[in-house]
């Protein structure tokens, strides 16, 4: 990755990326709301709404705007995943520590972190404004720790700041830019972009997302990139804002959705031209190429639809709302799409992809209509853009492939065997823990070894007949099965859930 400049013609200056850390309580998010709420991102862009775990601001520094990628720290229980992601990730750290408080073990944890790593830092000295703040004491403490900032014999930059009043923010934004210069980052847009993953996500609605941190080069449509186990084509680039854009640069933040498997946080990925080699960097030997060639087409179990509207703009409306509706087991795709009526082709183009054939606000071709009736094939006709996109959501649900798991209820163990008669027996057992069902499959286990199954046929409880026995509670069972009970056997309930 490269850092410092060289004879490169294509290195221009990249701005910082500036992780935060220190102990719980001790100012780190009031901070970074209060620089996004002044940053001149939010006066030109206004209102922005973060959608990233990170984000750029454009801080006005001595008359001069200097962007500053922040990495949000989100849950304090994320520290460590952070602390360590964000040495790696980040090109200068600021160590958060409320002068009100001193240092505390996390502050101790960090500054180790920091130390470690190599990395620089800017000793922040937060809520100045409160009565008991003691700055002197803070330093005093940190000479103790060998950290010797501005003013004290040593070199550390320390500001002292109210995060919630704002005092001091500037003076810190300027240190940081400061920083930056001395550390002299750089970029090349020219070449393909490199960096971190910084956050990953699965959700039905959107498959698997990536968060990633650019820290050289440039990202855009079309390439594909790839961190260790996992790669994405680049269709849709969102930046921090939310915001779609064609191409993404150095230290910016920015999403990008269909990986191929979550990406693992703290992953340095790199943007390919070629599927080949972002497989290659990936390393995912074990990918099949028809998996290949379904992430790219964008199918797995695919759900194919030909569709033809009236206008571009309704057309264009459908497609997002549809694609909308895929998920991680089925993915809608969109086999042909076009304007006006729906005619011969279409039907064929739907009956060879075994798509759904929808039309909107059009109208059907007569040709086109009786090829349609003599193959079976149903055309669907919407007037509403909403009609349409509910119809479809319901046929993806139904069409979405269930996959069963197996589900412990409960064990009970084997107390007694009152008689065997054939494979079925009558036993007396207690639930030891879970819920026992009538009629369920049971595995049946010996010394902690499963030796067979069963069918529970009939559950008694004194005597009475039970659909069901709960935790503690001692039973009689008829069981059909080819293994002998015997007292000490433990039968573990199971049901199949459809997922
Ligand atoms: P974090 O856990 O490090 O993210 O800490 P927060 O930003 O959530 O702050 C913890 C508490 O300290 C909150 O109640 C803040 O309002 C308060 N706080 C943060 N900075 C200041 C400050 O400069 N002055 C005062 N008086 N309170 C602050």
């Amino acid at each position: 990755m490269t850092e410092k400049n060289t004879k490169n013609k294509n290195l221009v200056p990249r701005p910082p990326i500036v992780v935060v850390m220190g102990h719980i309580d001790h100012g780190k998010s009031t901070l970074l709301d209060y620089i996004r709420k002044t940053a001149t991102t939010e006066k030109e862009v206004g209102g922005i709404t973060q959608h990233l775990s990170a984000y750029e601001a454009v801080c006005e520094v001595a008359g001069e705007n200097r962007k500053i990628t922040f990495l949000d720290t989100p849950g304090h229980e994320a520290f460590f995943s952070i602390r360590e992601r964000g040495s790696k990730v980040a090109d200068i750290a600021l160590l958060i520590i409320s002068a009100e408080d001193g240092l505390k073990p996390q502050t101790i944890e960090a500054l180790n972190y920091i130390r470690k790593e190599n990395m620089p830092y800017i000793v922040v000295l937060n809520k100045i404004d409160k009565p008991s703040a003691n700055v002197d004491k803070v330093k005093q403490s940190l000479a103790e720790q060998e950290v010797l900032v501005e003013g004290w014999g040593g070199t550390v930059p320390v500001v002292a700041i109210s995060a919630k009043k704002g005092d001091g923010v500037s003076d810190l934004l300027e240190i940081i830019a400061l920083q930056a210069d001395v550390l002299e980052l750089v970029g090349d847009v020219a070449v393909k972009a490199s960096g971190f993953v910084i956050e990953s996500n699965m959700n039905p609605q959107q498959g698997v997302s990536g968060t990633l941190i650019i820290k050289n080069g440039t990202l855009k449509k079309g390439d594909y990139a790839a961190c260790e186990g996992s790669f994405v084509p680049i269709r849709a680039i969102q930046n921090f804002a939310g915001v779609q854009v064609e191409t993404a640069t150095f230290s910016s933040p920015i999403k990008l959705l269909g990986w191929s498997e979550v990406p693992r946080v703290g992953s340095q990925f790199q943007t390919f031209a070629s599927k080949q080699e972002a497989l290659l960097f990936a390393e995912k030997k074990e990918l099949a190429p028809e998996e290949v060639t379904q992430i790219e087409n964008n199918e797995g179990t695919f759900f194919p639809i030909v569709l033809k509207a009236d206008t571009v703009s309704s057309l264009e409306a459908i497609v997002y709302e549809l694609q909308k509706l895929s998920g991680l087991k089925i993915r809608v795709k969109i086999v042909s799409k076009g304007i006006g009526q729906i005619n011969e082709t279409d039907v064929r183009s739907a009956l060879t992809s075994k798509a759904r054939l929808i039309g909107f606000n059009v109208e059907t071709q007569k040709n086109a209509g009786s090829l349609a009736l003599r193959e079976n094939l149903s055309i669907k006709m919407y007037t509403l853009i909403y009609d349409l996109v509910d119809a479809m959501k319901k046929e993806v649900e139904e069409a979405t492939p269930q996959e069963t798991v197996e589900t412990i209820l409960g064990l009970a163990k084997i107390l007694r065997v009152f008689s065997t008669n054939k494979d079925k027996q009558v036993v007396g057992a207690r639930v030891e823990n879970g819920i026992i069902k009538s009629g369920g499959v049971v595995k049946i286990f010996r010394r902690e070894a499963q030796i067979g199954e069963g069918k529970i046929r009939e559950l008694q409880i004194q005597k009475i007949k039970a659909t069901e026995i709960n935790e503690g509670q001692e039973f009689g069972m008829m069981i059909e099965s080819k293994i002998e009970l015997v007292p000490s056997d433990t039968i573990q309930s199971v049901a199949l859930v459809r997922q």
